[in-house]
């Protein structure tokens, strides 16, 4: 590059950083002003840079959705870190007490079966690194696990083909869009982004080694049920009206394999992927998936691995970027914990080193998660102060939109 282009360059770039930045504080300088009570926009000042003067920008301050604050119950935390069995019975009580009579939400209806699903289930458990087991509600109720495998399957493929194959072949990143998103495909280079959409749980199904549809379906089945400690099996029902409508999901999939971003047949990820999705867990047992992951990949009931220690934290980090969908920033703002939804209606809380906490109710919000599932896990972590970021001093509970 010849001198004059650079300095060219370097001036053109030093006077848009200017106005970029002169932008920027009139933008929030007006924001601030409107969001401050007593503030009128007569006071606001508007800046110029090289005699251009900055249009007013209109931003319209929105306040944050309906957040509820909750009384901090203080720390109950033995010497070993892990609250009393009585401390965490009594939660798990009051999180069903407090949220049983929440009506709101709405069974998923696309997939037909789950809208058959009685709305009044309501199931709250929590399992420990030691192995303790505490429920409330519809804890035996067999749903089915939906997203949730998804992050069983990522670990799958990171045991068997590594980290790296992980952020190469499927991504990392949170798309901020729907579940099923198309447009994320196509904003990404036609590939999937991270594993906990649909689009990068049909490319970890594809990356399973496995010979064929059967031996593929087979080898997830078996270690879902590594990590729940006890044979799981599918929920016929719900695979049958999935399979029947599940058209957006194949698209996926072929546009995928079209870009040489799914590693199997189109139609075999997507078939064997919504089988996944219709394995059936009932709360205690997504619980028990949930605690070997916080026990660093070492189910509390049977102690076998089931995932590489090194391997933990990039789950547990995917869980935390994506595992709410285009609600995970939020999640992650208000609960601070590693987690995955399911549009069944079942969510799995992982909290590193401690326990997994699980919540089950049908009726989901526009994001599809649970709303009551979301409640009863926000209220249990934030009574025991587990924000893997730090727990706040003022605790708020995330809201249903
Ligand atoms: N099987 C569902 C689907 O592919 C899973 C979605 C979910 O649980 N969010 O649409």
């Amino acid at each position: 590059m010849k001198p004059t282009k650079v300095i060219k360059q370097f001036v053109f770039g030093t006077a848009a950083t200017a106005l970029w930045c002169s932008f920027l504080v009139a933008c929030s300088t007006n924001e601030s002003k409107k969001a401050t009570p007593g503030y009128t926009t007569s006071t606001t000042t508007t800046r110029t840079v090289a005699s251009a003067p900055i249009q007013q920008a209109t931003i319209t301050y929105e306040a944050p959705t309906k957040i509820t604050p909750f009384e901090p119950a203080g720390s109950s935390l033995t010497p070993a870190n892990l609250p009393s069995s009585e401390t965490l019975q009594r939660l798990v009580d009051e999180a069903h007490q407090r949220f049983v009579n929440d009506n709101s939400g709405k069974n998923a209806d696309y997939i037909p079966y789950l809208a058959s699903v009685p709305s009044k289930l309501f199931g709250v458990a929590i399992v420990t690194v030691d192995g303790r087991v505490f429920t409330a509600g519809d804890v035996d109720y067999s749903f089915s696990i939906q997203s949730c495998s998804k992050v069983f399957t990522l670990a799958q493929v990171m045991q068997e083909a590594g980290e790296e194959a992980v952020l190469k072949k499927i991504g990392v990143e949170p798309t901020g869009l729907p579940f099923n998103s198309i447009v994320a495909l196509g904003l990404h280079d036609n590939k999937a982004i991270n594993p906990m959409v649909n689009a990068g749980a049909m490319a970890s199904v594809s990356l399973v080694k496995a010979n064929g549809a059967d031996d593929r379906w087979q080898k997830i089945l078996t270690y879902q049920s590594k990590f729940a400690g006890e044979q799981l099996k599918l929920i016929d029902e719900v695979y049958k009206s999935e399979a029947e409508s599940n058209f957006r999901n194949r698209g996926i999939a072929e546009i995928l394999l079209n870009n040489k971003n799914l590693f199997c047949d189109a139609p075999e990820a997507c078939d064997v992927y919504t089988k996944q999705c219709s394995i059936g867990v009932n709360a205690k047992q997504l619980a028990m998936m949930g605690a070997t992951l916080a026990n660093g990949g070492v189910n509390p009931k049977t102690k076998q691995r089931c995932l590489d220690e090194k391997h933990v934290p990039r789950v547990l980090a995917v869980m935390t970027m994506a595992g709410f969908y285009d609600e995970s920033g939020q999640w992650a703002y208000t609960a601070g914990l590693p987690a995955k939804t399911g549009v069944g209606g079942g969510i799995v809380a992982v909290v590193p080193g401690k326990m997994a906490i699980v919540g089950f109710a049908p009726p989901l919000n526009k994001a599809g998660n649970s709303i009551r599932a979301t409640e009863a896990i926000n209220y249990i972590d934030t009574q025991l102060g587990l924000n893997i970021f730090g727990a706040p001093h003022v605790n708020a509970r995330i809201s249903s939109r």
